[in-house]
């Protein structure tokens, strides 16, 4: 099913054969628009004027759920600052309880605002998994992107993370997500090579800083949120789309983050991906039915969509060694 048009091939006519779910094993829950920042790339425009968040009744449906399928093996909790929303610790709780992995992807420079000091030692006691955002290792492109001040917090919490044990206990992992800049010019490419910019990351960071972590992801900017104001904004936005279909990679697509995942977003309506949530494109049912969190209580799986939902933004995950909320695919 196709959603945007503009002047390049129809995402959908690249797809060989029908785009189907995979048995779901990710629930990735978005709870809400508030955050301390308001970064140039934020494809969920976030920012503290936001007001959008979970409610109780959600949450609550949302808890019903993690302890009622034992095949979810993974709860991604996203935002805006997801710490600072309705909810958060009791979806790690009950994550944990469960035995599933949590993750929360986390900008960091949360830690250092009031009523939030504590995050580091509850996400080690509940052994959190830590994804953070730092989408360069200079301070003038990150406080470029993210606002004045924001790298030199980052690094004081990752040195924090650090000492608790994250990066070098087995249990207290900690990834770190890179995001190209944004182009300002028709001179476009796609992330580097994730492994090699992991081994710079690495280098620097600990020669500099003394700080360790796990994994970096190299995550594409999709042409939507601020990104496409962005480009719109320079006229950009055709021809990165044409350059992102211009590397577009077949071999992606049995491994897209929406093949085994769902996306809530705070009222619990259900989407394929945290990208068409954003972009108001929501899963639907074999019979073209919207769904929320309690159709799936209702029916007692998770495995009722059948086809995924693209657009032409799809082509920035499947380009070159495609994309994800995990990084690179290939
Ligand atoms: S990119 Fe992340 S940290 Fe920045 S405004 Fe968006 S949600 Fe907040
Ligand atoms: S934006 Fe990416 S993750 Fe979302 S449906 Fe398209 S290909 Fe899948």
């Amino acid at each position: 099913m196709q959603a945007n048009a503009i002047a390049v091939t129809p995402f959908s006519q690249k797809l060989q054969a029908p785009f189907l779910k995979h048995q779901i094993s990710i629930l990735q829950i978005n709870l809400g628009k508030i955050c301390n920042l308001a970064c140039s790339h934020c494809h969920v425009e976030a920012s503290p004027h936001r007001t959008e968040e979970l409610t109780p009744d959600i949450c609550q449906q949302l808890i019903e759920i993690i302890q009622r399928f034992p095949q979810l093996q993974t709860v991604d909790l996203t935002g805006g600052a997801p710490e600072m929303l309705y909810g958060f610790r009791d979806l790690v709780k009950v994550a944990r309880e469960h035995g599933k992995e949590a993750i929360a992807r986390s900008n960091l420079t949360i830690y250092f605002e009031k009523g939030y000091e504590d995050i580091p030692e509850f996400f080690a006691q509940h052994q959190v998994r830590v994804v953070a955002s730092l989408p360069c290792y200079l301070e003038d492109n990150v406080d470029k992107m993210r606002g004045k001040g924001v790298f030199e917090q980052s690094i004081q919490a990752l040195q924090w993370l650090n000492r608790l044990g994250y990066g070098s206990d087995p249990e207290l992992v900690l990834d770190l997500v890179y995001n190209p800049q944004l182009p300002t010019s028709n001179k476009f490419s796609l992330a580097p090579n994730q492994q090699g910019l992991q081994l710079a990351y690495k280098s620097h960071l600990q020669e500099q800083f003394g700080i360790i972590f796990n994994n970096l992801f190299t995550i594409t900017n999709l042409p939507i949120g601020r990104s496409k104001f962005h480009l719109q904004h320079r006229k950009l936005e055709e021809s990165y789309s044409q350059f992102l279909e211009n590397h577009f990679n077949p071999a992606t697509l049995d491994h897209l983050m929406c093949r085994n995942q769902l996306s809530v977003d705070y009222q619990g309506y259900i989407y394929d991906c945290d990208f068409n949530q954003m972009e108001n494109l929501p899963a639907r049912s074999p019979n073209g039915e919207l769904l929320t969190v309690a159709k799936i209580l209702e029916r007692n799986s998770l495995d009722i969509i059948h086809e995924i939902q693209t657009a032409n933004y799809c082509y920035g995950c499947t380009a070159g060694s495609g994309s994800s909320c995990g990084g690179s695919l290939l």
